[in-house]
């Protein structure tokens, strides 16, 4: 073993498969070495040396050809050692793949020969070397799932549970897969670093590596502060923009850039869309026992970057005008993007109800995802479940594992018309789980926190349900409001494709050059499987456009 782990981390690894371990710490063979001596730099640094601080900018990729590199995490108790990396090993984690600054440091502590590449260097090597990519990028995505569960102190989100700015912050970081501790100011651990620097841990904060405080930010602002690149250059020109990156964008990336075109995606809220907000997806082909929707999109946006897509989240396009080239995208920076195709991947949102107090609750009790990080705040709580469709079924049942009772509450007389048959079935036999029929919430509760509902039923009228956690997953609506009314939208909203929109290939829009995909186009199947499947052969449409351009 070549990469040796502390303590701490070797109890962490106790978690993942040994298939996992295997990969996280995999040396390189000397031919491979040899490979990399070809293309990179030889250094030799002496001991003491910081090779790469935390946050600082782009970094480089090492392999330690002899002497121990340190990986550290620096943290408001000082630098921990994550691992020790000898002869034969490589450093880095997925973040030099995504061009976002490192998260931890390295530091030379017995002096090292190193063959150094570049950022690009490396990327080349993965693309045009399979046995060398192979093995570099299944180590940094391992090494990134082992980040985020050692919960490392470069990042510490603070503040109170139940502020949403604190919910809102912790969603933002889990579901982008970004390494994280959070330290909640009422308990002993996050009000003594709260007094130490002078924080109201009334409030949410956000520090990094120990001491450098950042106030009250905004999801880009903890982007930034943590060097994550969100911003494409103004001006920048691409062949194909893919707008959202739920499952079905993240496939027409992977199939895009795979397919050599120069490609970015924008992403307003966090990669894996919907997909994002599920705890498992059961019936992706595949995956027999199931998957979590964000493992599946993670894995996904590796494959797009492996191949040279770029991400810019969290960025929200905001409009699409059509100019000599092709078609400028606004962004919500006000920046401009000018590309010559676009993939509307931007799917469906869950409809808020019309419920007096849901604004003063959202994040506070009220929540529209079931992932482990809600799943959190349904400790000694029994939760609720506003909905009867699929997302609701799993939902409850995920929830049922960690609440005192899940109560599921459908306006209609049963869940056999909306929900699948394997779902219906568990949610029936599970004692944990009361299914409230004919039954609307009608009234939420609390003061600043959610603190109970009353549910309505439509014959025996109202009961009270003390309740830290409601979940509301009902009829989604498309996300199109951004579109104007650029392209022929259906009744509902939804963006017409194919014959319907005039178009010559069945995910072609009214608007030539732009094609869209997955659950925001109208009449699709909205499933996982069926936004991959759009989102992977509405590439070929593209290159068929692109080359009539040519031509
Ligand atoms: C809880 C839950 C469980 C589910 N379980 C299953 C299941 O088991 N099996 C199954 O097959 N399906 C399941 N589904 C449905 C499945 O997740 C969706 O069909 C699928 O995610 C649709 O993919 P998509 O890429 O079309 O859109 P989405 O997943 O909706 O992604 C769209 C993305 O676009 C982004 N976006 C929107 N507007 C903009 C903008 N203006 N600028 C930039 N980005 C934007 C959004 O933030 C989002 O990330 C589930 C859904 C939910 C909510």
């Amino acid at each position: 073993m070549t990469i040796e782990t502390p303590t701490k981390n070797q109890e962490l690894l106790q978690e993942f498969t040994a298939a996992q371990r295997e990969a996280a710490f995999k040396s390189l063979s000397p031919d491979m070495i040899a490979h990399l001596r070809e293309i990179g730099t030889v250094t030799r640094e002496a001991s003491g040396t910081w090779l790469y601080e935390a946050g600082m900018g782009a970094y480089d990729f090492y392999v330690v050809v002899s002497g121990m590199v340190h990986i550290i995490d620096q943290g408001d108790q000082g630098d921990g050692i994550i691992g020790r990396v000898g002869s034969n090993a490589f450093i880095g984690e997925l973040g030099l793949l995504m061009g976002q600054a490192p998260f931890l440091s390295a530091k030379v502590v017995e002096d090292a020969e190193l063959i150094r590449l570049t950022g690009d260097e490396m990327r080349a090597v993965i693309n045009s070397v399979p046995e060398i990519g192979d093995v570099i990028v299944a180590a940094f995505a391992a090494r990134r799932e082992l980040l985020m569960k050692s919960a490392t102190a470069n990042l510490t989100i603070m503040g109170p549970e139940g502020e949403p700015s604190v919910v809102r912050a912790l969603e933002y970081v889990s579901r982008n897969r970004i390494p994280h501790r959070w330290l909640d100011t009422r308990q002993a651990e996050g009000a003594a670093l709260a007094d130490r620097l002078s924080l109201d841990p009334a409030q949410m904060n956000v520090v990094l590596r120990g001491d450098q405080v950042v106030k009250r930010p905004d999801n880009p602002g903890i982007a930034y502060a943590l060097g994550i690149p969100l911003d494409v250059a103004d001006g920048t020109s691409v062949d194909l923009t893919v707008i959202g990156a739920g499952p079905g964008g993240i496939a027409a990336a992977v199939y895009g850039a795979s397919e050599g075109l120069n490609t970015l995606v924008i992403e307003n809220t966090a990669i894996g869309g919907q997909v994002g907000t599920s705890s498992r997806i059961e019936n992706y082909m595949g995956f027999p026992t199931g998957i979590s929707g964000t493992d599946l999109a993670y894995r996904g946006q590796i494959q797009a970057i492996k191949f040279g897509a770029r991400f810019a989240s969290p960025r929200t396009a905001r409009s699409v005008e059509q100019t000599e080239d092709g078609w400028n995208i606004k962004l919500c920076n006000g920046n401009d993007i000018c590309t010559r195709s676009i993939v509307v991947a931007t799917g469906v949102q869950y409809r808020r109800m019309p419920l007096p107090r849901l604004e003063e609750f959202e994040r506070a009790g009220v929540y529209y995802a079931a992932t482990e990080l809600e799943a959190r705040f349904c400790a000694n709580t029994e939760a609720v479940v506003i909905g009867g469709g699929n997302s609701a079924g799993q939902a409850a049942m995920y929830l049922s594992r960690h609440a005192k009772h899940v109560h599921v509450c459908i306006r209609r007389d049963g869940l056999a018309a909306t929900m699948s048959d394997y779902l219906l079935k568990r949610l029936e036999s599970d004692p944990r789980i009361t299914v409230h029929t004919l039954t609307e919430v009608t009234a939420l509760h609390g003061d600043k926190m959610l603190s109970g509902v009353t549910l309505t039923h439509k014959e025996n009228g109202d009961t009270h349900v003390d309740t830290k956690a409601l979940f509301i997953m009902i009829g989604a609506a498309p996300n199109t409001d951004w579109l104007g009314d650029k392209c022929k939208l259906d009744d509902k909203g939804f963006i017409l494709t194919g014959e319907a929109a005039g178009g010559s290939t069945p995910f072609a829009t009214s608007c030539s050059g732009i094609y869209a995909i997955g659950d925001v186009r109208s009449g699709s199947v909205k499933r996982v499987a069926s936004s991959v499947g759009e989102g992977s052969v509405v590439v070929s449409a593209v290159h068929g456009y692109l080359a009539g351009l040519e031509a």
